[in-house]
């Protein structure tokens, strides 16, 4: 890759460390599908201990991990509710139709957040002709909200209205890990909230592959049967799940760096004349610009960026994002705001 290239399309674009290649290369492994891979069993017990879980289960994406929430907690001709931006309802492929057979519910959110108050109107009644609300998907953080925190007050009345109306809950927590380090409060405070949580290892925390899905037992047990059929066993899968278990003991506390590299790229753009940042919903490592007043559309706003070899990817239809992680330093992150102001800003 050319080294003068400053790659904010997402945080998924680092590659690991020589200390996490090394613990990759030297991992104890075993065929995970009889159970047998030392080091996915041991990342599965350390990630269910820190979410305060039963049971985990390491699976190659965080897709798959949300697919098999999904897919475990429902039956066909269910519906889930998802939030309009989130990650589930835009980029996994309309897969809660295909694999699960069950229909979305989506509630448009402030920042990403739904308030419990939306979802008392959203769940259905028993009425034999209505479909069957099985689920509550929350997002935290919030990726096509730019990142934004959940407010563990809204989750705790969400799960009280939910266990009212008996609906499960499950958290895509690809990115709980920032929330984490961006509000002190613990995964384990978040995940009590939820009867399945998703988190991902590939974001932020900076290895190659895997996410994992926590829950009861019984719940991963149904879940490692989909995730066979889905063709998601793996055989030594401790040589990745190695990287996870390194990200996971080394990549936490770090993540505060790209959050203050957010922080800092979204001030430079703030103060220009044509681009939008809402500096309210700049809370971990993203960052959405609106480029409506520049009267470009973002295909040529993406295309101009690159041309001054900064990448950045488009967030809807008249904005664009940059998302900060590991392989970027500060001062590359000032050059791609600079880079951004005078192509775009001004
Ligand atoms: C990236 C992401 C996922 C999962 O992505 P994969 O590419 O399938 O690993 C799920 N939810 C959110 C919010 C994400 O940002």
């Amino acid at each position: 890759m050319n080294p003068e290239l400053i790659d904010l399309r997402s945080d998924t674009i680092t590659r690991p460390t020589p200390g996490m290649r090394k613990a990759m290369a030297e991992a104890d492994v075993g065929d995970d599908v009889f159970g047998e891979d030392p080091t996915v069993n041991l990342l599965q017990r350390k990630v269910a201990e820190l979410l305060g879980k039963p049971a985990a289960l390491y699976v190659p994406s965080g897709s798959m991990s949300n697919q098999l929430a999904i897919k475990s907690q429902t039956l066909p001709g269910d519906e889930i509710i998802v939030e309009q931006d989130a990650h589930i309802f835009h980029y996994e492929t309309a897969a809660p139709s295909m694999l699960s057979g069950v229909q979305m519910y989506v509630v448009p959110g402030e920042h990403g957040i739904m308030r419990a108050e939306q979802l008392a109107p959203t769940v259905r009644s028993a009425a034999y002709y209505l479909p069957r609300t099985a689920l509550i998907c929350l997002e935290n953080t919030h990726n096509r909200a730019g990142g934004t925190i959940y407010p563990l007050e809204e989750i705790q009345r969400i799960r009280d209205f939910a266990k009212a109306v008996g609906v499960k809950m499950h958290l895509d927590g690809a990115r709980l890990w920032n929330a984490w380090v961006a509000t002190g409060i613990h995964p384990r405070e978040y995940a009590q909230y939820f009867d399945s949580v998703s988190v991902c290892f590939s974001k932020g925390l900076g290895a190659p592959v895997g996410s994992a899905l926590v829950g009861s037992e019984e719940l991963i047990h149904r879940a490692r049967r989909f995730r066979k059929i889905f063709g998601g066993g793996m055989r030594q899968a401790g040589i990745i799940a190695a990287g996870a278990l390194y990200a996971l003991e080394h990549h936490i506390e770090r993540l505060h760096e790209d959050h203050e590299k957010a922080r800092v790229f979204a001030s430079r753009i703030a103060d220009t004349r044509h681009l939008r940042v809402d500096l309210e919903s700049v809370q971990t490592n993203i960052v959405i610009i609106d480029i409506a007043h520049t009267g470009k559309t973002t295909t040529d706003a993406l295309d101009l960026l690159a041309s001054n070899n900064v990448l950045m990817s488009d967030s809807g239809y008249t904005s664009i994002r940059a998302v900060t992680h590991m392989d970027v330093t500060m001062q590359q992150v000032r050059s791609a705001a600079d880079v951004l102001a005078t192509t775009l800003g001004d």
